[in-house]
């Protein structure tokens, strides 16, 4: 599948789950792909693994929070892959998970730093660079949670409701600038972040079961689809693999 040849993609939180599993579809579809998030070691593993399999990944450590951090990540793909033309946002972290009364503050403010700041900064450091060259695509993986309250997760709910608006935001103000922008909520998936969520026993989604989740491998082929102008007439939406619509769009119903 040569889909995306040609083309270069920033996959953020791609150590491990989600990032690492889209990395890689990517990569299969033909693109070049910078692999960021903060464990340089499992970057390196992720990246090394997807080399083997006959793709193009190198990897940056980078604190999605950092700006300067997200702008070095940016010049180094520049430089080392070429211009920038899929930005996957997909970088997050849960916690914390507990009532709204016992959050720790210092925790809730580093989710919405991780889970809002980091995506702007993303956006920030690719878009102009993106408009100079023509276009682009950005892929925010956000999450049903932005749309409705969970128990909990007061912080996270924020963040990714946040997040559904900078992408609007994008849209409105990119979208006529041939940027396509996406949110995109994978479902539950099986990752390391549902490990925590299901230890937590907190609400109805730390009841599901770990075989009842969602392998990495499907939302990863539905963020390719995306970064395909196959997906341009959903450009400033929220899509879902809840939607059997887009399931059978992206071949996956
Ligand atoms: P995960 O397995 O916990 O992976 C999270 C990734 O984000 C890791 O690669 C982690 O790498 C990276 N990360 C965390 N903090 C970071 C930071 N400050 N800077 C850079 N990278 C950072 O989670 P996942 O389930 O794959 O989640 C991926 C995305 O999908 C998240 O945005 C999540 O909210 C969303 N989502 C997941 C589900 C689900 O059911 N799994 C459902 C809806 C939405 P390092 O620790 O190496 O930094």
């Amino acid at each position: 599948m040569t889909l995306l040849a040609g083309k270069v993609a920033i996959v953020t939180g791609a150590s491990r789950g989600v990032g690492a599993a889209a990395a890689l579809a990517l990569a299969k579809a033909g693109a070049s792909v910078m692999l960021g998030a903060r464990d340089a070691a499992r970057l390196a593993k992720v990246a090394a693994d997807i080399t083997a399999s006959g793709g193009k990944a190198v990897s940056m450590a980078c604190d999605m929070s950092d700006y300067a951090a997200v702008e070095r990540l940016v010049a180094e793909t520049e430089a080392r892959l070429g211009p920038v033309d899929v930005l996957v946002n997909n970088a997050g972290v849960i916690e914390p998970i507990a009532p709204i009364w016992e959050a720790d503050p210092a925790v809730w403010a580093r989710n919405i730093e991780v889970n809002l700041v980091g995506c702007f900064n993303g956006v920030r450091a690719v878009l102009a660079r993106m408009i100079a060259g023509g276009g682009g695509t950005i892929i925010n993986v956000s999450s049903g949670a932005g749309v409705r309250p969970l128990e909990g997760w007061s912080a996270y709910s924020s963040g990714k409701a946040g997040l559904a608006m900078l992408t609007r935001a994008i849209a409105l103000e990119a979208g006529d600038k041939n940027i396509r922008v996406y949110g995109f909520s994978p479902g539950t998936t099986d990752t390391d972040m549902q490990a925590a969520i299901r230890e937590s026993g907190m609400n109805i989604i730390s009841q599901i079961p770990r075989e009842k989740l969602t392998p990495v491998e499907v939302p990863a082929q539905a963020i390719v689809y995306l970064a395909t102008p196959a997906a341009a007439d959903l450009s400033g939406k929220e899509v879902t693999l809840r939607d059997e619509t887009f399931l059978a769009r992206v071949g996956l119903s």
